[in-house]
């Protein structure tokens, strides 16, 4: 059943009642008011209802649901160190890790005035740090699902007290198999308990087997199913598979982007346009599946501050970035899924920002151009690419004498005819090292 506003919604945060703990922390955070999804969503959790929430990417849930679940533990927060005390109550499932640490991050901010504890667990490091957090108990458990239950197995952590299990992405999480873990989880969790699940995209598989374990969900939509955020500008350009990359960096360049998101289909593809790009001269890094956790998190860490220009990716490392006022996404290669378009896209235009996504679309890409184009539920214009602006012509001669008084009174021409003789694309030459760019982490 579809949720319709029952409730009055809510302007304010404070309007949604929540802990003043809680709304210090949102307003340290500078949201003055609450999105969409966090107007819908907040009263329904803290009414204790099952929840399928179907929210585009940037739009505020992790908020949404993290908020109400802290509200609704406040009664149990204390500062006693034993670890019985602190039990597991609030269980959030994420499918990659870099979302999973996105989500910790943001809880941990929201719950910073609460004595409520919280941590992330995935795989691909030491498991030793983690269980000793884990032992120490926590209330709010951020975890991927392999290592949760590998955690879970050695009796590290107890999840026979969740009150309140999360999906992130869920529609993901059931896509990219994590179906098996997913009910070994849930054999670990009480039955009486609440469940929420969000995700940008669900279809109606998805959506069948969802409802098989949540408790008379309620259903939240706050926008159109399947449309990509609509203040994100979305071009696309026929560009021949040998030019792509030109034409990444004339589009760089000709738009004056700082930074960009540049997806590729295969790790081996997102592996080879770093390399060319780093060969340029540009600050690039890849993130991908094969990629070390660590090389992951360096390469996120130099994109996020700014010193990684582009950052190319395959779709499942980069699900659920929110990097602050990314300017562009590049699809270098459309996805083979559809609605992996949309995920990317959400990657700009976050919460009120407007972004630009560009897509470079070879000739053997037309299907997937058409298949994302059905998706989306519209057609995505075609333009040239854009072209350096027109040279200045050179002055016309002037006689000496005037020459002497034009250079005193104003330089201007000068500098103007000089510029029409610089490369048209800075960026296509090689690589002019100076003393901090010495090149990406990798
Ligand atoms: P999310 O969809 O949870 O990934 O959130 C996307 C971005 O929006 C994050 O950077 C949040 O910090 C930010 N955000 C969440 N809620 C609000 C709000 N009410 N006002 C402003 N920014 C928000």
């Amino acid at each position: 059943m579809t949720h319709s506003s029952a409730l009055e919604a809510a302007n304010t945060f404070e309007e949604l009642n929540l802990a003043p703990e809680l709304l210090s922390a949102v307003a340290e955070m500078g949201y003055v008011t609450p999105t969409p999804i966090q107007r819908e969503a907040i009263p329904l959790v803290l009414a204790g209802r099952d929840l399928l929430a179907q929210a585009q990417t940037g739009t505020g849930k992790t908020a949404a649901f993290t908020l109400p679940l802290l509200h609704k533990m406040c009664p149990h927060a204390n500062t006693s160190t034993s670890p019985a005390r602190h039990p597991v109550r609030a269980l959030v499932l994420a499918p990659t890790r870099e979302l999973a640490i996105q989500v910790y991050d943001n809880v941990a901010a929201y719950a910073k005035h609460l004595p409520l504890r919280s941590t992330v667990v995935f795989g691909g490091v030491n498991m030793k740090e983690q269980e000793a957090i884990l032992r120490g108990g926590v209330e709010v458990l951020v975890a991927t699902p392999g290592r949760l239950l590998d955690h879970a197995g050695n009796k590290t952590t107890l999840l026979n007290q969740v009150q309140f299990l999360v999906l992130d992405e869920a529609d993901r999480m059931l896509d990219m198999g994590f179906l098996p873990d997913l009910k070994r989880i849930l054999d670990l969790l009480p039955a009486k308990r609440q469940t929420l699940l969000f995700s940008a995209t669900f279809n109606d598989e998805i959506t069948r087997l969802a409802n098989s374990f949540l408790r008379d969900p309620l259903k939240v939509e706050v926008a159109r199913k399947n449309t990509a955020t609509e203040l994100v500008e979305q071009v696309a350009h026929k560009v021949a598979d040998d030019d792509k990359i030109d034409a990444l960096l004339r589009v760089v360049k000709l738009r004056e982007l700082s930074q960009a998101l540049v997806f590729t289909r295969t790790k081996i593809a997102a592996d080879k346009l770093c390399r060319r790009l780093q060969k340029r001269g540009v600050e690039a890094a890849a993130i991908h599946g094969d990629k070390a956790q660590v090389d992951r998190l360096l390469a996120l860490e130099g994109f996020k501050q700014g010193k990684i220009k582009l950052l190319v990716a395959t779709d499942i490392a980069a699900r659920g970035i929110d990097i602050a006022e990314l300017p562009c996404v590049f699809n270098y290669e459309l996805p083979y899924s559809p609605e992996d378009y949309v995920h990317r896209i959400g990657r700009t235009g976050r919460a009120g920002a407007s972004g630009l996504a560009v897509s470079l679309v070879s000739p053997d890409e037309d299907k997937l151009l058409a298949g994302v184009e059905r998706f989306i539920n519209r057609k995505l214009e075609i333009t040239p690419l854009p072209s350096p602006p027109a040279p200045v012509p050179a002055p016309a001669p002037v006689p000496p004498s005037a020459r002497v008084a034009a250079a005193n009174v104003d330089a201007a021409p000068v500098s103007r005819g000089r510029r029409t003789s610089e490369p048209v694309c800075a960026l296509f030459l090689p690589p002019v090292r100076t003393g901090q760019d010495g090149g990406a982490p990798e």
